[in-house]
């Protein structure tokens, strides 16, 4: 696992932050997080992270106008975007993939799971659309 490789977590769910953020630098990744949509578009356009994880339900700015603005953005339409979300209803992994969210990764989160695959995603990149 490459050390430079940085993630960017935008969750305002506390427990379900530090979660991720323990997992993911237990596995050397580096670790950018906030809690707000509208600073987590800030954040990507000023570090250009090589991942970003993202909630749906957010303050300011929801995962989905984030994710709107991430993929009409030339700087940072190609870095892969996940959604993290309760939302379990069946047709919401649709709603979330058509909202430009590259992967969808359910709540809760199940760390094997998460951790392996965010690992194939940092090697696949963006999914082709
Ligand atoms: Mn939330």
């Amino acid at each position: 696992m490459k050390q430079s490789q940085r993630i960017l977590v935008i969750e305002d769910n506390e427990t379900n932050l530090e979660l991720m953020v323990y997992l993911l630098r237990s596995f050397n990744y580096g670790v950018i997080t906030t809690g707000n949509g509208a600073q987590g578009l800030e954040i990507a356009r000023r570090e250009v992270p090589d991942l970003i994880i993202c909630d749906v339900h957010l303050p300011e700015v929801d995962g989905f106008e984030v994710a709107k603005q991430l993929k009409t953005s030339a700087k940072l339409k190609n870095v892969p975007l996940i959604a993290v979300t309760a939302m379990a209803m069946v047709g919401d992994r649709e709603k979330v993939l058509n909202a430009g969210f590259d992967y969808y990764v359910s709540k809760p989160i199940i760390p094997e799971g998460f951790i392996q695959e965010v690992g194939s995603i940092m090697q696949i990149g963006r999914r082709d659309r």
